[in-house]
């Protein structure tokens, strides 16, 4: 990868009205904020204007900035497609189409700029900040862009009526270790990793469609179309669903619970379980911390889809999967969303605690018929079969083109819930309880890394787990039935 910041200094162009303007002092405030314009036409297009407000909260000096194109991936002739060729027929069932996404132009501060694609597939957008930014310093730059969905029942498709925008608009990458995290679109697991931020966005759409959406949304009806204008503070990404969805709605503690539908036959069951495990999960971990919480029932080539504030749930699971996926996507509330992680590197962070955190809802909540001790037994004889068929090394904690794709599964979900359940077994339920709310209250809004993970159950635990991690992540302990 090449080297992609650049700290030596670049002739300044004509652009004497921009002083850099301090992140506020309040940690609290330091954040960057998208405010995205949506025009979707109904079909495949959506056109979009972009402001960024950018706080440089690393510790470099920038003079570009380097943005995630996700909806390149699905373009053809893509090097990284988002689907894994063995899931091809399922995400296309109506025979494989394009996507693709067309930066029409960029500005900094009001003023025009080029730009550059680039990264390992096509898939970055480089905009020059024509300044340099400090650390704590912010910059403005707008972003006009075009987005064709492919008809796929993936995270960035249109399919049967429903149009999915996950990973839709140009966000910015991670800066870790003063470089631009510029890992490409990897069909296994979730291939993203971002910061939080505040969001302001407007989606219009034929006012015979319904949007639901991240964050808190106003729907103003205007002739023949609708805008819905949605803000969100503190989230590390947005995302919506557009479709002729009929809705459910739960009050839970407080926090408004919406589920989208179509086809659920027992959509009462879905929002229960949505209201359900987000009280449970709330009292377990520390209050969600959004006045609303979504779930969409989407054509989708899985069981379901995380993104802060909704969950995307696929509309061809039985009843009890379909509550399953929506108990599993709510526990990424917490290990995703307000706890973040870097998901290409550290996959088992989020998915092995929301598999785990599934089964912790299922044990603490009798009603839903379904037992700790069965889902255990379950996750155990799995993994021992996979594992004595499987040439893997059982190493969990690898990047996501490390894993072969029938490994991903096994590795990150099924063995990440023995490992939390093995420390659980450690340390005792008290203590397991009380170091995932620290965990949660210490690094909200932030990314955690895994030292930041272990050390938390290490420091409430007041003992040494680094071999019972180690053993898991490391791929050193053999895992037998009960
Ligand atoms: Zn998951």
């Amino acid at each position: 990868m090449k080297r992609i910041i650049k700290i030596i200094l670049v002739a300044v162009l004509a652009f004497s009205a921009f002083l850099p303007i301090s992140c506020a002092r309040n940690k609290s405030e330091e954040r960057s904020k998208y405010v995205i314009d949506a025009r979707y036409d109904g079909d495949v297009t959506l056109e979009a204007d972009m402001t960024l407000d950018y706080c440089n909260s690393s510790d470099v000096v920038l003079d570009e900035l380097y943005f995630h194109l996700y909806p390149a991936a699905y373009r053809k002739g893509a090097q990284f497609s988002p689907i894994d060729e063995s899931y091809t027929a399922l995400a296309y069932p109506g025979g494989v189409g394009y996507g693709d996404i067309r930066i029409n132009e960029t500005r900094v501060h009001g003023v025009k700029t080029d730009f550059e694609i680039s990264g390992e597939d096509e898939d970055i957008l480089i905009v020059p900040l024509l300044k340099e930014i400090d650390p704590g310093e912010r910059a403005e730059i707008q972003v006009s862009y075009t987005l064709k969905l492919a008809p796929v029942k993936h995270r960035t498709g249109k399919f049967d009526g429903v149009a999915t925008f996950g990973n839709w608009y140009p966000i910015v990458c991670v800066i870790e270790n003063g470089e631009f995290d510029t890992s490409p679109y990897y069909s296994n697991g979730d291939p993203f990793y971002s910061d939080v931020a505040d969001y302001e966005v407007n989606v219009t759409v034929p006012s015979t469609l319904v949007v639901a959406t991240s964050g808190t949304a106003k729907r103003v009806e205007n002739g023949v179309n609708a805008t819905y204008f949605s803000s969100l503070r503190c989230a590390r990404d947005f995302a919506f669903c557009v479709g002729e969805f009929k809705v459910d709605k739960r009050v839970e503690n407080g926090v408004n619970v919406l589920y989208y539908y179509r086809k659920d036959s027992d959509h009462e069951g879905t929002v229960r379980a949505a209201a359900d495990s987000l009280g449970f999960f709330s009292r377990r971990f520390g209050a969600y911390p959004y006045s609303t919480y979504t779930v969409v029932e989407a054509p989708f080539l899985y069981g379901g889809m995380e993104y802060p504030t909704l969950s995307i749930v696929s509309d061809s699971l039985g009843k009890s999967l379909t509550k399953e996926a929506t108990i599993h996507e709510t526990a990424h509330q917490w290990w995703y969303g307000i706890v973040g992680n870097d998901e290409i590197r550290h996959a088992w962070m989020d998915e092995g605690l929301a598999e785990y955190c599934t089964t912790i809802f299922y044990e603490f909540t009798p009603g839903y018929g379904v037992t700790y001790k069965a889902r255990m037994a379950d996750a155990t004889s799995a993994y021992i079969v996979y594992s004595d068929v499987s040439a893997s090394d059982g190493k969990m904690d690898k990047k996501l083109n490390e894993f072969a794709s029938y490994d991903y599964t096994y590795l990150t979900y099924l063995k990440g819930a023995l490992m939390f359940d093995a420390v659980r077994k450690a340390v005792g339920d008290n203590a397991f309880f009380r170091s995932l709310s620290v965990y949660a209250e210490r690094f909200k809004f932030r990314n955690a890394t895994p030292n930041d993970l272990i050390s938390t159950f290490e420091n409430v635990c007041k003992t040494d787990l680094s071999g019972v991690f180690k053993g898991f992540l490391e791929g050193k302990t053999r895992i037998f039935s009960a």
